[in-house]
């Protein structure tokens, strides 16, 4: 039987699935886009590649106690979770300054943030993805102040636990972008995906890449670094 179609985005197809129905099915494409959409290509397994990492991590980040959507990985490009509402908001976290902060604030590139500095983009391609402020958060997308308190926070402690785990790669977790949704029980979950298309990563020793920026600058071969993500991963997980 074929499944439901529910959504597709830039990277990932959303089916229902067809045995639970507070279940979807994620396929994850072999698309990569940048600068919002501007710059498209196709990569033969980077669907596969970023579904086995963001499954990695999803399971890794489950054992140091955070939960998120999650379920389990159905097949190389595939994987199940939890039915989510996502809230369109992308929750930016940086540990080193880069991409469009140096621009926009004038920041020097590798100024370290300690704490780490969190940021909040409206989910909106027409929009081109704005830069938005708390209240506009709350106005746009209708949570509350303590559930927007609990996405940061939540936030936060997904950078101490992503951070303890990329570290233990040899990799810096430069800054990522998380999305949260909420689940039917009214659950504010982490969902989405967590990859290097997601995430800003270099090699601790040489500083080298490892992550979508490879495509974005037309520096390196995306998949050869995502592999190299995902080997180091295996290793260690
Ligand atoms: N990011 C993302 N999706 C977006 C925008 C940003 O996954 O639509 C990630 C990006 O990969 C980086 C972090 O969020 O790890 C911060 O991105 P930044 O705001 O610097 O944007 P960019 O310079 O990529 O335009």
């Amino acid at each position: 039987m074929e499944l439901e179609l529910l959504y597709e985005g830039k990277a990932k197809k959303v089916y229902q699935s067809d045995t639970n129905v507070n279940h979807l099915i994620l396929s994850y494409k072999n698309d990569a886009t940048a600068f919002n959409g501007e710059k498209k290509a196709q990569f033969y397994g980077k669907g596969r590649l970023n579904n086995e990492i963001s499954s990695l991590l999803f399971k890794a980040l489950e054992d140091k106690g955070i939960q998120s959507h999650f379920i389990k990985r159905l097949d190389s490009s595939t994987q199940i979770v939890q039915k989510t509402d996502i809230i369109p908001l992308e929750v930016i976290i940086r540990n080193i300054a880069t991409g469009s902060i140096t621009k926009r604030l004038g920041i020097a590139e590798k100024t370290l943030f300690e704490p780490a500095l969190a940021e909040l983009f409206y989910k909106d391609d027409s929009l081109g993805d704005p830069l938005i402020n708390d209240e506009h958060a709350m106005y746009l997308t209708g949570i509350t102040m303590e559930e927007l308190n609990g996405i940061k926070e939540e936030a936060r402690k997904i950078n101490q636990a992503l951070m303890e785990i990329f570290a233990s790669i040899g990799v810096r977790l430069v800054d990522f972008k998380l999305e949260f949704g909420r689940n039917r029980a009214g659950k504010i979950l982490l969902s989405d995906e967590v990859s290097p298309d997601t995430c800003r990563l270099w090699d601790a020793r040489t500083n080298e890449k490892l992550d979508k920026d490879v495509f974005r600058q037309g520096t390196g071969d995306l998949i050869s670094v995502y592999e190299e993500i995902l080997n180091r991963l295996e290793a260690k997980l």
